[in-house]
């Protein structure tokens, strides 16, 4: 990599402990009708949002008008039904300039034309409004600074809480506008670029922000407070003009002060980004970042709600800018396309930027997946509109980052993986995904099968358990790996697993692929084996990670080598605990026709000491070496060559 990690000495300056703001993102309410299905809203496609609103930094309260450039796909399009929250009272509606007639009904509002139209026109409605907001639109005091602030957060469904638009995934806007009029005093922050302030009378000013990125309705966001503004631009390779990142935090003594090294980390990450997964989206515009009294952070584009600047929050909430907001989830069932990759993400940041911290934050992420023995990545049905349940921190974010995990673990190929990404990102740019259609690049990019990985991981509950035995017959190590699951709904993880085998004076790692659940490998090892261990590096979501496994009953007692060899080879005995030393030792060796063809008796063996064998006209092929200590007797084959 090019960045250099000099950097993150100095750049981080947080416990792992903290990332879990991150995964807070979203704890909230539930909404009564959260997903609307009306067939009328598939029948056009929004354009553009064009927000004039009026708020304080004192109350949840919105006035003003949302304009919507729309265009039909249906023949006879008569009825344009938006949705926009019950308390809100809508006062007119305008299409094409002329005075309509509307009902509220809900969270619904309907539109009658006065004729109907072609499949293909562009309709411009204008919604006059205001009111009281739903959960969407929060007045808060920032406890820590004494500051009080309102914003929205929309996500998953509260954007129709305060603008009235059409909360579908697929229908992203090609542009938005967002204006912001206030008290002269105070500043409105909002997507894209700032391209007017405008004083207007009675102590107003309006704050004029303009995107022309596609959007989808989740990611417009406003926040008013007593901001002050703090930019630093970042330039990473290959682009040819800087990206502007525009901080908004409190206009309070020691504020900027505090925050101001922590939002420089920006920096690097941008850099590390680019390099990974592509330019950044939105680059002509800017990135940003604005305070708010929430806990975690939420990335409305180009301008991130953010509750501390902690190094994985920024991580963590710029990596949306990639997976979630140019690429969003189709459904909300498929939240992993932005969670489980933002997620990644952050865990990126702490590998490249900050190593000394990154197994640190997989092993903490990989724990609190296996939280949920019964849980799994893809948002069931049934939990299809429950917002708890599709920003469940364990599942969408920590197992959902595991699985992005475990997918560059199966490439065993980085270059593969990163080329992966970025192919996906091309693919869906500006456009929605399921995690299905990730999937398909995968295996595309890759040219493997990763079905099964789908299936178990995405689809299925749960994670797989496994449990190991090894014995070692000369230069021949058997393990016998057993894997259990800790959910029935998926009975079986298909997929590769690594083994750490230690003998005296090293260790080797081998990587095998369990396909069952009851595998059994051999390796040839021409030293003692002392143990074996599980995923010793954390690769996988299992459970029983770093626990070690072996057969403490009965160990084996004789070694052989060199094995194979020309009829000359030497055995010790491998006795730690003594038990067997000065033991007297029979040897006998038998063909495989079960012949004698060598015997020997030492009178009292020395643990650890070779004692050499030498056959007699030794023929090519396979014997079986007896040994005979006290009550014990084992077998090593050997073959002669
Ligand atoms: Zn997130």
């Amino acid at each position: 990599m090019s960045l250099s990690q000099i950097h993150a000495q100095r750049l981080v300056d947080f416990s792992y402990e903290e990332s879990v703001m991150a995964s807070q993102e979203r704890q909230r309410f539930h909404s009564p009708l959260a997903l609307n299905d009306n067939p009328l809203l598939e029948e056009y496609d929004v354009k553009f949002y064009g927000l004039d609103v009026r708020a304080t930094d004192r109350s949840d309260k919105i006035g003003g008008n949302t304009t919507i450039l729309l265009e039909t796909k249906t023949n006879s399009f008569e009825t344009l039904v938006l949705e926009l929250y019950h308390t809100l009272d809508v006062k007119r509606v305008l299409v094409e300039g002329e005075e309509m007639d509307f009902s509220h009904q809900g969270e619904e509002l309907y539109i009658t034309l006065d004729n109907p139209v072609d499949s293909g026109t562009l309709i411009s409605t204008q919604v006059f409004y205001g009111g009281q907001t739903g959960p969407g639109m929060v007045s808060e005091r920032d406890d820590d600074w004494g500051v009080p602030v309102t914003f929205t957060l929309s996500e998953p469904f509260y954007a129709k809480d305060w603008f009235p638009c059409k909360e579908n995934l697929g229908d992203k806007a090609d542009s938005v506008h967002v204006f912001i009029t206030t008290d002269y005093e105070l500043m409105g922050v909002s997507q894209g670029i700032h391209t007017a302030t405008t004083y207007l009378p009675n102590g107003q000013v309006r704050y004029e922000w303009k995107s022309n990125y596609p959007i989808a309705f989740y990611l417009i966001s406003i926040a008013i407070s007593d901001y002050q503004e703090y930019n630093i631009t970042a330039q990473p390779q290959g682009s040819s003009s800087p990206i502007l990142i525009q901080n908004f935090v409190y206009d309070v003594p020691g504020c900027l002060e505090t925050y101001q090294d922590q939002i420089g980390v920006t920096i690097p990450m941008m850099d590390l980004f680019t390099e990974l997964f592509g330019p950044y989206p939105c680059r002509e515009e800017k990135y940003g970042h604005y305070l708010w009294p929430w806990g975690g952070g939420m990335e409305h584009q180009t301008m991130t709600g953010m509750g501390n600047f902690e190094f994985y929050l920024i991580a963590h909430e710029l990596g949306h800018s990639w997976f979630g907001n140019y690429v969003t989830c189709a459904t909300w069932q498929d939240i992993w396309i932005n969670e489980g990759f933002a997620t990644m993400a952050g865990y990126l940041a702490t590998e490249f930027l900050a190593p000394e911290y990154a197994a640190g934050e997989r092993e903490y992420r990989f724990n609190r997946a296996l939280r949920e023995p019964e849980g799994s990545v893809y948002v069931p049905e049934e939990d299809a509109d429950n917002d708890s349940r599709i920003f469940n921190g364990n599942l969408s974010y920590s197992k959902g980052m595991a699985l992005v995990y475990m997918i560059r673990f199966e490439l065993d190929n980085d270059e593969l993986f990163y080329l992966t990404l970025r192919n996906f990102l091309d693919r869906y740019a500006n456009s929605v995904a399921t995690g299905l259609d990730f999937k398909e690049v995968l295996e595309e990019t890759s040219g493997m099968n990763f079905d099964d990985f789908f299936d178990q991981w995405y689809f299925g509950a749960g994670y797989p358990i496994y449990e190991v035995n090894w014995e070692q017959q000369g230069q021949t190590l058997t393990l016998n790996s057993s894997q259990s699951t800790s959910s029935t709904q998926t009975p079986l993880f298909r997929m590769s697993m690594e083994y750490k085998i230690s003998y005296a004076g090293g260790d080797t790692l081998v990587r095998v692929f369990h396909g069952a659940n009851e595998e059994s490998y051999q390796f040839h090892m021409p030293h003692q084996v002392s143990g074996v261990e599980i995923d010793p590096q954390n690769e996988v979501l299992d459970g029983v990670a770093d626990v070690k496994k072996s057969t403490g009953e009965d160990p084996v007692l004789f070694f052989m080598s060199p094995n194979p060899n020309k009829g000359a080879f030497s055995f010790r005995i491998n006795d730690a605990e003594g038990l067997e030393a000065h033991m007297p030792v029979k040897l006998e060796i038998y063909s495989s026709s079960g012949q004698l063809v060598h015997s020997a008796s030492y009178g009292s063996c020395l643990p650890f000491m070779d004692y050499p064998v030498h056959l007699d006209h030794p023929v090519k092929g396979l014997y079986y070496a007896r040994f005979s200590c006290g009550p014990r007797i084992e077998t090593i084959k050997v073959l002669v060559e």
